[in-house]
């Protein structure tokens, strides 16, 4: 394999209102995606630069995911977040992780360190703590969004998960999703984002990550649904991101999602307003927007 087909792509959500300013985003996304084609170029594995780059995403309270999480209606901030690797299949996810600052890595470690898919609750936070992860010592003082009645409104939070896919120099694809989930949710609430098939995804052909309403990612099975309408329908990305994408609009839910194929292709479709959106194109162009 050659350069000429690195690829690389990113969200911070499908959550952007219009007449809102995203520049400090998209300088950030734009940061990451040449930090991310530097440590493609240099011989990084796909699944690295997906980890990498959304720790980065979690770590910088931009976006409604990591530090940027907002609560549930508790007040409890409950974390989902799941990776995928193409070649072989492999996937790790934790659902409704508290007290830890970065769900991606613990869905890595989820993948690598144990013979399951997805930890939840007290279990993932345990199995995280036995990781040695890094823990939140004070939730109020490290989130950067009060959420509730306490802090912002639903208008100005929106949703905001975000997702790294990557092709790397051997062809291998990656993928990861990680989300505070949507505001306002019930204790316990899992959305599509960490769900193998419905907010991530990867094979050897496509590495999908969504953003949206998740109920309707799941309940359309996008992500996996991408991978299958390639393997057995012949659809090109294009193609089967939009359809995929279509069905969860008739089921009255809206979002996006970023997809790379196996020979180069890049696709970020959405239905909602807008999505924070970043890509690494094979040809070297790099192409950034919120809208
Ligand atoms: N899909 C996410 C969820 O349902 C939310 C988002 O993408 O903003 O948890």
């Amino acid at each position: 394999m050659t350069n000429k087909c690195l690829t690389l792509a990113l969200h911070g959500g499908a959550g952007p209102l219009r007449g809102r300013e995203y520049a400090k985003e998209l300088a950030h996304m734009r940061g990451l995606i040449e930090a991310g084609r530097d440590r493609l170029r240099a011989g990084a594995a796909a699944m690295d630069v997906v980890v990498e780059t959304i720790a980065h995403l979690e770590a910088s309270g931009f976006y409604v995911a990591g530090r940027g999480a907002s609560p549930n209606t508790d007040g409890v901030y409950e974390l989902d977040a799941g990776v995928m690797h193409g070649p072989t299949r492999r996937a790790g996810a934790v659902a409704a992780l508290v007290g830890f600052a970065s769900p991606i890595r613990a869905a890595r470690a989820v993948m690598e360190q144990t013979p399951h898919v997805l930890l939840a609750g007290n279990g993932a936070a345990a199995f995280a703590a036995v990781q040695d992860l890094a823990r939140i010592e004070d939730a109020a003082a490290w989130f950067t969004h009060a959420g509730g009645s306490a802090g912002r409104k639903a208008s100005d939070l929106a949703t905001g998960t975000v997702g790294c896919v990557a092709r790397d120099e051997t062809g291998a694809l990656a993928a990861g999703t990680s989300t505070g989930g949507v505001f306002g949710k019930m204790p316990g609430r899992v959305g599509d984002s960490p769900i193998p098939g419905a907010g991530v995804w990867a094979d050897d052909r496509v590495a999908v990550s969504c953003t949206g309403a998740g109920e309707m990612f799941l309940r359309a099975a996008v992500a996996a649904q991408i991978g299958h309408r390639m393997r057995f329908a012949g659809e090109d990305l294009a193609t089967a991101s939009a359809a995929a994408l279509a069905e969860v609009g008739a089921l009255g839910g809206d979002g996006g999602l970023i997809a790379i194929d196996a020979v180069g292709a890049v696709a970020m479709p959405f239905i909602s307003a807008g999505m924070k959106r970043a890509a690494l194109h094979a040809d070297g162009s790099i192409e950034c927007a919120a809208f």
